[in-house]
């Protein structure tokens, strides 16, 4: 079995030198392809050069972080070859301010990917993801896509899909990395992999913070150094959320982290919520389903931050 690996079931290698050999021969010491047919076509000719090779793949929008670099590191130990996207998808944003905007990073992103020994990193354009021939889908959804962050952002989780189709259909992986800090969305990724025929198994890895509790996102580059500092409050209301139900109901619980994030300069609640983990509806009670969640959505110096903790 292949050294180093936590996972022995996921990985089908005799040993470590057959699978740098294997690497080295295909030359994928962080290959960048930019062509959907040549990444494609390269995957295809190494599975079958060796049918059992696992592949896994991180959909990411680059400027990366140490979260992004988490959900890279899982996916490196648990498969024989990683694959990371960088493509700022337009069909999910719904304002195109927003969208031009977004950080870009590409060469600091090329080095940390390189430091956490992706393999192989797809920086598509537009048309290799879209091709003309290419009809946007409309999934069915069970209406995850209307819920919560889909209510102030319609279309952004149909837009979602239709990406990790095309880049499902693309890679074919075996296992698909999101992290739990866009907890809507590791929903509908697995309901979208129920609706594929061939679809990867969807791993969902634990929030990475900084030391005082922000969750990290590409987004908080546009917090200032004092912002970023203070914004460390909405993971304090989350965690006392957390240890409160132990005294307090659900309820008087969320109340109480509601006013205490509206007690902090310049915040503004959008939404902050107890969820089925499941079905996404609201619950008013720990008791109310199977799994339990609480999601929100901070405006804080412009800048949306989500974040979430998981109750049961
Ligand atoms: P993005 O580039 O924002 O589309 O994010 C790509 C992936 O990284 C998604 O699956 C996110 O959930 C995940 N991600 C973003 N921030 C974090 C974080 N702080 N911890 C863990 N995963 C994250």
């Amino acid at each position: 079995m292949f050294y180093n690996c936590k996972d022995t079931a996921v990985c089908n290698y005799n040993n470590h030198v057959e699978l740098l050999f294997f690497k080295y021969f295909y030359r994928i010491y962080m290959n960048i392809i930019r062509a959907s047919k040549d990444l494609s076509n390269l995957l295809d000719s190494i599975r079958r050069e060796n049918p059992k090779v696992t592949i896994g793949f991180v959909p990411t929008m680059g400027a990366l972080h140490n979260g992004h670099l988490s959900l890279l590191s899982e996916s490196v130990t648990k498969s024989d070859i990683t694959v990371c996207s960088i493509f700022v998808n337009p069909t999910q944003f719904g304002e195109k301010a927003d969208l031009e905007k977004y950080p870009k990073p590409i060469e600091n992103d090329i080095e940390l990917l390189i430091q956490v020994n992706c393999d192989i990193l797809f920086l598509p354009g537009y048309d290799q993801v879209y091709p003309s021939t290419y009809t946007h889908q409309k999934f069915e959804l069970k209406d995850l896509d209307h819920k919560i962050e889909g209510a102030s952002r319609p279309g952004h989780f149909q837009g979602v899909c239709n990406v990790l189709f095309r880049f499902f259909e693309i890679i074919k992986p075996n296992f698909a990395f999101f992290g739990q800090k866009d907890f809507q969305q590791t929903v509908v990724a697995k309901l979208l992999a129920q609706l594929m025929e061939q679809a990867p198994h969807i791993v969902v890895t634990p929030i990475k913070r900084e030391a005082h509790g922000l969750a990290m996102s590409s987004r908080n580059i546009r917090l200032s150094d004092k912002g970023k500092m203070n914004a460390a409050f909405i993971y304090r209301a989350l965690h006392q959320l957390k240890e409160d139900i132990a005294e307090m109901n659900l309820i008087e619980a969320l109340q109480k982290a509601r006013q205490f994030i509206s007690a902090q300069k310049g915040a503004q609640i959008d939404y902050l919520l107890a969820i089925d983990t499941i079905t996404l509806d609201e619950v008013n009670s720990i008791d109310d389903a199977q799994g339990v969640a609480v999601v929100t959505v901070i405006e804080y110096e412009g800048v949306r931050l989500l974040d979430n903790i998981v109750l049961k």
